[in-house]
């Protein structure tokens, strides 16, 4: 790619940029207001109040308490202090050994419930229908007297589905057991009010929303009973150990006010180039959307191509200076289809051939469009080569 400058990003369930006003309010931090926040001098107040600023910000995003809100360095290590904390200690106390989540999680969980399955405990993975739902009652049944943790992600960062977590909430509420959700791709795209929705932990990230990347939160409500992931100092009401990344904790703060900011407003626009480009790709013979059609992220859209590699497709989308995944950051680089499509009963060979196109508001229709455009193009091309397609 000679000229880098012309480049249409649309991957943002990978990473976003970290916003200007975001930038700004963190600069401050690094090398003049860089007092360790534990500290009782003066200079390190200003630590201090950033510290609770943000907490506040984030608690107000999500309709929690500030005291129910822990930084962490992201969605992976929230999703896996979640889990691994408060099965450890439910295992502990009340000797459960139970876990519940589904097979379209996020790595960061479905390795985590791997690890723990290696250490003596059950897990049970929920399927989802064609579309990535997962069915209410299907969480209901499984519920057992030992279960210690249901965990089901808030949005598909692959599909897009969203979950009806109300309804799971409820289940778990009624059930007595608690109710983590990975809701890294619903931040910003979702009004989330974790005590209507009945959720007692959830995981959020801030390179997801325009923040910076490395930070994180885990909101616990209060009374859950969890066990510490990282152990050392007394950081964070002693529960997670390690000097408080201020900077990024400010980045954080202030992107999620800014990201929870005329939701619906933004979702129109949002929702106008994923159907704009899903009107033209969907003009391409044998070609699907995948995910649910309505409960789905706003600016997301995912699609198979009968007889094409995706990866074959990224690279010449590249070569048009675009920017788009096939399944998640994770996963590329293998030649493993994505679980989440083979979850929502896609043969093989359809799953590999998929495509990614995430919008976030520095995209225009007309991005959604080229993009349409240049899919139509790139699987024409790579179709006319391939001896699989000749056959189908
Ligand atoms: C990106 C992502 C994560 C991981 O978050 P990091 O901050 O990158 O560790 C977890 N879950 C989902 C759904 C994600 O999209």
């Amino acid at each position: 790619m000679e000229n880098i400058e012309k480049f249409i990003y649309a991957d943002n369930a990978a990473t976003t940029p970290v916003k200007k006003e975001v930038l700004q309010e963190m600069f401050p931090y690094f090398s003049q207001n860089f007092g360790n926040a534990s500290a009782v001098y003066s200079i390190a107040n200003n630590s201090k109040v950033a510290l609770d600023n943000a907490r506040n910000q984030v608690a107000k995003a999500l309709g929690a308490k500030s005291t129910e809100i822990y930084f962490t360095s992201g969605g992976s290590e929230s999703d896996n202090w979640a889990i691994k904390g408060t099965a450890l200690a439910l295992k502990r106390k009340a000797n459960k050994n139970h876990i519940i989540t589904t097979k379209i999680e996020h790595h960061a969980v479905l390795h985590t419930v791997e690890y723990l399955e290696k250490n003596g405990f059950e897990v049970t993975l929920l399927d989802v229908d064609q579309y990535g739902m997962v069915n209410p009652e299907d969480v209901k049944n499984a519920i057992r007297p030992e279960t210690a943790i249901v965990s089901v992600m808030f949005a598909n960062n692959e599909i897009g589905t969203i979950q009806p977590i109300a309804e799971i909430g409820k289940v778990c509420r009624e059930k007595n057991v608690y109710f983590h959700t990975d809701a890294v791709q619903a931040i910003g795209a979702v009004d989330i009010n974790v005590n209507e929705l009945n959720i007692d932990m959830l995981s959020l990230s801030g390179h997801k929303f325009g923040g910076p990347k490395g930070i994180g939160a885990l909101f616990i409500r209060q009374g859950v009973v969890i066990d510490n992931l990282l152990h050392g100092g007394g950081q964070e009401k002693s529960k997670r150990a390690g000097t408080e990344n201020i900077p990024s904790i400010v980045g954080l703060g202030k992107a999620i006010e800014l990201a929870t900011e005329n939701i619906s407003e933004k979702n129109e626009k949002l929702k106008a180039m994923r159907d704009a480009l899903t009107k033209k790709v969907l003009s391409i013979e044998k070609s699907r959307l995948n995910g649910h059609p309505e409960n789905r992220l706003p600016g997301n859209a995912n699609f198979c191509f009968e007889g094409i590699e995706g990866e074959g497709l990224l690279l010449l989308l590249n070569m048009f200076g675009i920017c788009a995944s096939s399944g998640s950051a994770c996963t590329s680089g293998s030649l493993d289809p994505s679980h989440v499509l083979l979850a929502i009963g896609l043969p093989h060979e359809i799953a590999h051939g998929s495509l990614r196109v995430t919008f976030s508001e520095n995209n225009t229709i007309e991005d959604a469009e080229f993009i349409g455009d240049k899919v139509i193009e790139v699987v024409n091309r790579l179709r006319a080569m391939s001896p699989v397609w000749d056959k189908l």
